[in-house]
């Protein structure tokens, strides 16, 4: 089996070593060069991730690799070549690629990106085999692994260009999840080098839910979550090429909220409060939120807060909240 994970592991590296060729010195890879530029990445940046081009033909890679020695059943069981009727084709055609590593900093799968709008999916993986298992691995995980073990905190993304947007702008602690949610096995890896982890999730709605599941995940694991909020909808890769390292450095110093702050702003979020009835919902969840989840000081701070915003007298919250407390014992 180690022979075996062996040559899976020098197809990807001879893969990645071909794309990124393609992409950096063919008339094949100047659309996506192209396509990279105008979403800011420089050359540089496209040798440190080793980011690639998979041209449109159909079997660059099949050639390449039956050239140097591998097996047609080789290449399908590590998904660099798919089974057609007419033979083996390449998995990935027409796209822009993204080397993952493993936690060695090898490259045993790949992201790829199409940069046609109409073609679905918008990102093509790997397939899981023998050496890739998506939910026990995270992106760029052994590369951001020195910087996190030192200052003990992780960034937690969403996606590719998330982490190599930011790393190209100085902020070099980021890891994303490959398009599933956080698994318990990636918190735990997490676990061995820091103490908490800023999620920093696209300010989509779909960021913020991913980002709710994603808390509950982390504390299980026994890790502090930090939540850093995107302003106006965007992804920290649209932040950051739009302002900079230095303004999302701000944003970690400045706008990371505490499970309890951003778990009652999305309450809020949800509750209506234009309403008499949506307000006392609001204010009762609130309560009930504290009293579960908030340490003594955070619950009498932000009684304060709803004391004057909804106007009513922190003895009567207090007194709320002393019966949710009650509950949950
Ligand atoms: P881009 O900026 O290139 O549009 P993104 O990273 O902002 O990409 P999102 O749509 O926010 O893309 O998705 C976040 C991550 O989820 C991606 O980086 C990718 O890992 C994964 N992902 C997105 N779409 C798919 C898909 N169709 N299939 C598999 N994984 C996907
Ligand atoms: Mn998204
Ligand atoms: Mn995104
Ligand atoms: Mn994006």
């Amino acid at each position: 089996a180690m022979a075996k994970h062996q040559r899976f592991r020098e197809a990807h590296e001879l893969t990645a070593k071909l794309y990124n060729y393609i992409l950096m010195n063919t008339d094949a890879g100047v659309q996506a060069l192209n396509y990279l530029e105008n979403r800011g990445i420089s050359r540089k940046t496209m040798v440190d991730f080793r980011l690639g081009f998979a041209p449109k033909t159909n079997n660059t890679v099949v050639s390449f690799l039956r050239k140097r020695g591998f097996q047609d059943e080789e290449l399908v069981a590590c998904g660099l070549a798919v089974e057609m009727g007419t033979g083996l084709v390449d998995r990935f055609r027409g796209r822009v690629m993204v080397p993952i590593c493993d936690k060695k900093g090898q490259v045993i799968a790949f992201g790829g990106r199409t940069m046609d709008a109409k073609v679905k999916p918008k990102y093509l993986n790997s397939p899981e085999y023998d050496l890739f298992h998506k939910s026990r691995l995270l992106y760029n995980y052994h590369d951001a692994r020195k910087l996190i073990r030192q200052g003990r905190v992780a960034l937690l993304l969403e996606g590719y260009m998330d982490v190599i947007s930011l790393a190209q702008a100085g902020v070099l602690h980021g890891v994303a999840t490959l398009g599933t949610s956080l698994t318990e096995e990636q918190a735990a890896l997490l676990k061995t080098d820091c103490d908490k982890t800023i999620v920093a999730y696209d300010g989509d709605a779909a960021g913020r839910k991913a980002t709710v599941r994603a808390i509950d995940i982390l504390l299980g694991a026994g890790i502090e979550p930090l939540i850093l909020q995107i302003p106006d909808g965007q992804d920290p890769d649209e932040y950051v090429q739009a302002n900079g390292g230095e303004a999302f450095g701000r944003l970690m110093q400045r706008r990371t909220l505490s499970v309890v702050q951003f778990l009652l702003d999305d309450m809020r979020q949800q509750a209506n409060l234009t309403s008499s009835v949506g307000r006392t919902a609001f204010v009762r969840d609130a309560l009930q939120l504290l009293a579960k989840r908030a340490t003594p000081v955070e619950q009498e701070y932000e009684m304060r807060n709803l004391s004057q915003e909804f106007n009513l007298s922190v003895e009567t919250l207090k007194e709320e909240l002393r019966g949710f407390a009650k509950l949950n014992k």
